[in-house]
């Protein structure tokens, strides 16, 4: 083969993005991808009985348009979350129903939580997204941790734990490790905190029908052989006339441009020549993934249901942080899906997996009764341990971070770009942002 115009690094939906944006517009790109499958961070996970689940990212919701828009276009089928009938929540040694978004939450702290969301939606609203740095009070808001904010504003301790519970569902990191102006920043990138957090209306609101990774996998199959799989880039060298990707397994390849789409940690470990600019490099060793443990565990029958529970539970106290009702489309069996998010994700992964199984399994057994802790079969992923992606859902801001080296996010180092869901400006941290990303980095190069 010829040499491409572009190498593109990385076969997550950022990378495929960009390759067939790059491809529409009659360019040729060629896409090194270090595993022997694409999709990154998406993942499906085929039971025994041919149903499909998915270990990684799922859900689209309204507003993320490129994805809603690319699934159509690629003839794929949306179908709703399940979430019918009563929610549980355990706190303080009790389990708790409730319906509707209260999350179980008493009054005062239903009320302290609302007063809290409108006070950060209002301080999201200053939040630039393609320069979150810029706003006003950027540095105020970036010399502090949303913790920090929580123990100054929140009035009750329900409320002050249930955001602290927040954090840990949207970076799977504790609110001391994210910067005020992150969690901002975050919040006005995916439009809302409701609708971070809702499923009908919000980002988990769809599931794709035969799972997630279908998208990457088609992608993959319309750009063909432009895609190679087993092809780990260790090294980048650009010089007068072009870049040059070199393989873990001798392979070099030869462009014009070349877009990385790896997380910002893991683009660190390529070696560059000539070396980064000092802003870039230190921009990536300030950037964290968050920790998760995607759980699922698939039984005869959704049998919770038959008791009005929709299947979703929370809790602050116990390991399974948040529960969902993950059967696949059609029936035909039952899934329930557990994360297990930050703090927690680091200490249950340290466990053997059939310890972590057993404690997942009484975890959801202590939700929906003794029938939870006997599936058909039980399934789980630790993204730390992927060398391929080394933690998710994505990468986190810690204070300082954003007002001192976020100019460096996007900023193209001579032939090298950058893509990811990480660099979007809307949906960052998203299949959406992740797709936006690959598409706005396509446009760069042709630029
Ligand atoms: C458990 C979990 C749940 C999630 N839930 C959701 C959700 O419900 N909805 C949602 O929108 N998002 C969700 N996400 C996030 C979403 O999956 C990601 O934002 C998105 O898939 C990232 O795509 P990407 O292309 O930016 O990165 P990636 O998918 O990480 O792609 C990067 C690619 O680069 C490859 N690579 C790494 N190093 C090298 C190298 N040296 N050389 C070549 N290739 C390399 C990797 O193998 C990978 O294929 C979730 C993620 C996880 C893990």
């Amino acid at each position: 083969m010829n040499d491409p115009e572009f190498i593109v690094v990385g076969a997550g939906l950022a990378g495929l993005a960009a390759a067939r944006a790059l491809t529409a517009a009659g360019r040729q790109a060629l896409v090194l991808e270090a595993r022997d499958r694409v999709g990154g961070r998406l993942l499906n996970h085929t039971w025994s009985d041919g149903h499909v689940g998915e270990l990684g990212g799922q859900w689209i919701g309204p507003t993320q348009d490129h994805a809603l828009r690319l699934v159509r276009e690629l003839g794929l089928e949306l179908y709703p979350s399940y979430e019918t009938g009563t929610h549980l929540a355990y706190r303080r040694g009790r389990l708790r129903r409730f319906r509707g978004e209260t999350f179980g939450l008493p009054p005062w702290g239903l009320l302290d939580g609302l007063v809290a969301q409108r006070r950060l939606e209002a301080m999201a609203r200053a939040v630039p997204l393609e320069a979150p740095w810029s706003a006003p009070r950027a540095r105020a808001w970036d010399g502090q941790t949303l913790e920090s904010w929580l123990r100054r504003h929140m009035r009750t301790r329900v409320g002050y734990e249930f955001f602290r519970a927040v954090c840990t569902a949207i970076f799977c990191a504790e609110a001391e490790d994210v910067s005020l102006l992150h969690f901002l920043f975050y919040v006005r990138s995916g439009r809302s905190l409701d609708q971070l957090l809702r499923l009908r209306g919000g980002a988990q609101e769809s599931r794709v029908v035969g799972g997630s990774q279908r998208i990457a996998l088609a992608l993959a199959e319309q750009l063909g052989e432009r895609v190679i799989t087993g092809a780990a880039v260790d090294a980048i060298e650009q010089g007068e006339d072009g870049v040059v990707a070199r393989c873990t397994g001798g392979a070099v390849h030869r462009a014009a441009r070349v877009i990385v789409t790896l997380p910002p940690p893991l683009a660190a470990r390529i070696r560059y020549s000539p070396a980064l600019p000092g802003l870039r490099d230190q921009l990536t060793q300030k950037l964290a993934m968050g920790s998760v443990i995607k759980c699922m565990a698939r039984y005869p029958q959704p049998f919770w249901r038959d008791a009005g529970l929709s299947g979703f539970a929370i809790s602050v106290e116990r390991p399974v942080n948040v529960i969902f009702d993950n059967s696949p489309h059609g029936g035909g069996c039952g899934v329930l899906l557990g994360f297990i998010e930050g703090r927690e994700a680091r200490a249950l992964g340290e466990l053997a997996p059939a310890d972590r199984r057993a404690l997942v399994l009484e975890n959801f057994a202590s939700y929906f009764g003794e029938r939870a802790r006997a599936p058909l079969e039980y399934e789980d992923k630790d993204w730390s341990q992927d060398p391929w992606t080394r933690g998710c859902y994505g990468a986190h801001f810690a204070p300082g971070v954003w007002t001192q080296f976020g100019a460096a996010l996007r900023r193209p180092c001579g032939r090298v770009h950058w893509a990811g869901a990480e660099t979007a400006a809307v949906w960052s941290g998203y299949m959406d942002g992740a797709l936006r990303s690959g598409e706005r980095a396509a446009q760069e190069v042709l630029a």
